[in-house]
């Protein structure tokens, strides 16, 4: 079993704000997290933001080989250097953006779907979220760690704030569970809110599948564009292709009442009303 390095202590130079280094040093939490997810010895794990490495080590004593894509150059090379000298070589190391590699090039080291684990910092958490919904059939389980509010909005349930149209998209293409409040005082340099882990598992999608993916995702993202609109008013403003009247036709037929908020409505509210509103389209 590899150690965990758990001082403050690392490369020389300052963390960044701007790429979110907050790093994990409690040993017992990244141990905690890795044991979170259904990972075995067979599998290769992407993993976002190895940092130095606070994750990376734990996850490599558990399974074939890790994938690691880091942004900060200088922190690459460093934790290259920290895994060569504790002999750790079922590490690779790739030095770039995850929101700009190809995740075609990144799927191609996997055999089947892709599992990821990541401590995301909140600036690249949304898109993160978004590219592993645009190929949901790629990913495996995802065991990911939030600020807690985006933590929120992923596990949100309807008519709660933090309710909204990427709650709706992740929870269509995977099973979202919280897992783990992670305090704050748990990083370094100390972040201002507290972490939440979460497991984000595509291998469990929402049960029920919409007609025409497309038309759900305008309805869901139309919905919640202005959240203090009425569904009819809001999606009256977001989808110029359908009438007022198309749209209070398909509300109707679906039983919702148009005078009602988008925040209200459930799963399968968004299935049927985009399935009706395809219909309608047709
Ligand atoms: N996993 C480490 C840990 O838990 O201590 C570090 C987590 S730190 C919150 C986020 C890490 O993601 C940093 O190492 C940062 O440089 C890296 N990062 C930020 N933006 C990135 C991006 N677009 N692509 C890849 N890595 C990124």
């Amino acid at each position: 079993m590899v150690t965990v390095q758990t001082s403050r202590t690392g490369p020389s130079f300052r963390p960044s704000k701007r790429l979110g280094q907050n790093f994990l040093v409690d040993p017992g939490i990244s141990a905690r997290i890795v044991s979170l997810s259904r990972f075995t010895h067979e599998d290769t794990v992407l993993e976002i933001g190895p940092g130095k490495g606070a994750l990376t080590i734990p996850l490599a004593a558990k399974v074939k080989h890790v994938l690691a894509v880091e942004k900060d150059g200088r922190l690459a090379d460093w934790l290259g250097g920290r895994l060569k000298r504790a002999g750790i070589n079922n590490v690779t190391l790739l030095h770039g953006d995850i929101l700009k590699l190809d995740w075609l090039v990144l799927k191609s080291h996997f055999r089947g779907r892709m599992p990821v684990m990541g401590n995301l910092p909140y600036n690249i958490s949304s898109p993160v979220l978004e590219k592993m919904c645009q190929k949901p059939q790629w990913m495996g389980q995802a065991v990911l760690m939030f600020q807690k509010e985006v933590a929120q909005r992923l596990t949100a349930v309807p008519g709660s704030k933090a309710y909204g149209a990427l709650s709706l998209l992740v929870q269509y293409h995977a099973e979202v569970l919280s897992r783990l409040t992670v305090v704050k005082g748990s990083f370094f340099p100390v972040p201002k809110v507290d972490s939440m882990v979460v497991s984000v598992d595509f291998e469990k999608p929402y049960p029920r599948r919409a007609i025409n993916e497309a038309v759900f995702i305008k309805v869901v993202k139309g919905a919640f564009m202005h959240r203090r609109k009425t569904i009819i008013n809001s999606l009256n403003g977001a989808l110029p292709d359908q009438t007022r009247e198309s749209l209070l036709t398909a509300l109707a037929a679906c039983g919702i009442d148009p005078g009602k908020r988008g925040e209200t409505l459930e799963m399968g509210d968004f299935l049927r009303l985009s399935s009706a509103l395809q219909l309608t389209t047709e």
